[in-house]
């Protein structure tokens, strides 16, 4: 039970480090995707990352499998960001298969990729898989290039606030506690930060037959061989079988399972994921940090002991960044729900598509007032603390969704101050036509063939 009693902290002075169009919170995919989309459109653009890194989950996260982002005809619905990111990357660093197979039906090709994650119900997708460092290095530079002012180790604290409208940011760092006025706040936190202490109301309800309330600290085996490990799964399934159902029974859990990386000899784990903790609790997060570590040593021995592939295999890395998948979703002006993507709804404000989870439904619709807060001003949230049911974020909250939403605050809050309006009374039409102009796939009104842009 923790101390009831509160203490009062004196008021202070704060000095201002810096004025700006465009403050961006967090440097995760979808922080990364808003920071060089602002400045690309000219805003005078600063990032603060409370890591040393930019990428989030997608890198300091060890979350570097990079979700679909083709439908399940082998369109790719996911460009823009995505494209200008993942190209940067050496070949050498990214797992995935060459755009002329995405679509593909060929069972030959789907069993090698669906071996490496790139290939579900019978098709093969675009979902790479990709280096973090690689992504690190990329994503810092991409941000250099642009003329972004990158801030990092600096956690952002508190919201600077005039009435109902967030003026800008006081921020954490070994300089102390400093403040940046910005004229369009993006919370690209994950978690929401910003917008909780600004007073927006939020959400944290979840979908308990889904995986994406879980939590857990991710890790990488060295010293492994990974094609040896898939031959034998091919080779001799029942054997494999039988010894996975060993190891599941034994308590290791069904979700503790090794995926390809670039490099063959390193396993990448995102499980085991755990169950009821909080992402906004310390003493959790501290918890998941500690259970996380023994369950990864009991995975690291009972792959070492029973799996062709892991004899000489040792605990290469720990994910720096907790995994979270979820915590605070914004209350926006619109809500995503399960019944908009499952019946097809294009939204009037929509600023991406994302593939469906599933082959039965159409390719989703993403509109702009789900990044919008209810009575706040001067504030967006992008990324996977976006307004929307549970189910939605089952998926919504993925590396390329995120790329997606970051890339589509920055236009709408760059359009927004240009025209010199509140972002929520931005001319949506020209947000989309920039976007598609960065090569954003939009659904048509009508007229074209597939009712895509592209
Ligand atoms: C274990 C796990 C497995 C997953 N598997 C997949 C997968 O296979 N494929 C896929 O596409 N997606 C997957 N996801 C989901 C995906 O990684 C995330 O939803 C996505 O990275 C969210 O992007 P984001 O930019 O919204 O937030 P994040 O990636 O969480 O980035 C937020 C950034 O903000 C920073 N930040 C937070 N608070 C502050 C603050 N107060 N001040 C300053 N900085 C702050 C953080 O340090 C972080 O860098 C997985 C997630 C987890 C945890």
């Amino acid at each position: 039970m923790a101390d009831q009693r509160m203490i009062t902290e004196p008021s202070r002075q704060v000095p201002v480090f810096r004025t700006c169009d465009v403050l961006v919170v967090g440097g995760g995919p979808a922080g990364t995707a808003a920071a060089a989309t602002a400045a690309r459109m000219g805003a005078d653009t600063v990032v603060l990352e409370r890591y040393g890194h930019l990428g989030g989950m997608s890198t300091g996260g060890f979350v570097v499998y990079i979700e679909r982002m083709t439908d399940w005809e082998g369109r790719q619905v996911i460009a823009g960001m995505a494209d200008e990111i993942l190209d940067r990357l050496p070949r050498e660093d990214v797992l995935g298969p060459p755009d002329e197979l995405w679509g593909s039906r060929d069972p030959e090709l789907v069993e090698y990729w669906g071996d490496r994650s790139n290939a579900h119900h019978g098709v093969v997708t675009w979902s790479p898989t990709v280096d973090p460092e690689s992504l690190k290095i990329v994503s810092s530079n991409l941000l250099r290039e642009r003329g972004v002012k990158q801030l990092l180790h600096s956690w952002a604290v508190a919201p600077i606030m005039d009435g109902n409208e967030v003026k800008g940011v006081i921020f954490e760092s070994k300089s102390g506690r400093q403040a940046i006025l910005a004229d369009v706040v993006i919370d690209a936190t994950g978690d929401g930060d910003i917008f909780a202490m600004a007073g927006a109301p939020f959400e944290g309800d979840i979908e308990s037959d889904d995986i994406h309330h879980k939590i857990n600290v991710a890790f990488m085996l060295g010293g492994v061989d990974m094609q040896r490990f898939y031959d034998f799964r091919r080779e001799d399934s029942e054997e494999f079988r039988q010894i996975m159902n060993q190891g599941f029974d034994g308590g290791l859990g069904s979700d503790a399972v090794p995926h390809a990386m670039p490099r063959n000899d390193v396993a990448l784990f995102m499980g085991p994921r755990l169950s009821g903790y909080s992402a906004t609790d310390v003493e959790d997060l501290t918890q998941v940090e500690i259970e996380s570590r023994d369950r990864m040593q009991e995975v690291l021995k009972f792959y070492k002991d029973n799996l062709p592939g892991f004899d000489k295999a040792w605990l290469l890395s720990t994910a720096p960044q907790m995994g979270t998948r979820h915590s605070r979703r914004l209350v926006g002006v619109k809500k995503v729900v399960r019944e908009d993507w499952t019946q097809g709804k294009l939204h009037d404000d929509e600023i991406g598509v994302s593939p469906p989870p599933n082959p039965r439904s159409p390719n989703v619709s993403i509109p702009l007032g789900s990044m919008l807060p209810i009575g706040v001003d001067g504030l967006m949230a992008a990324g996977r603390n976006l307004a929307c049911d549970p189910a939605t974020h089952s998926f919504l909250r993925l590396v390329p969704q995120c790329w997606v939403m970051g890339q589509a605050a920055a236009v709408a809050a760059t359009t927004a101050i240009n025209a010199g309006v509140a972002v929520r009374d931005v001319d949506t039409a020209e947000v989309r036509s920039q976007l598609a102009r960065q090569g954003v796939v939009l659904h048509q009104q009508a007229g074209s063939p597939d009712g895509l842009t592209m």
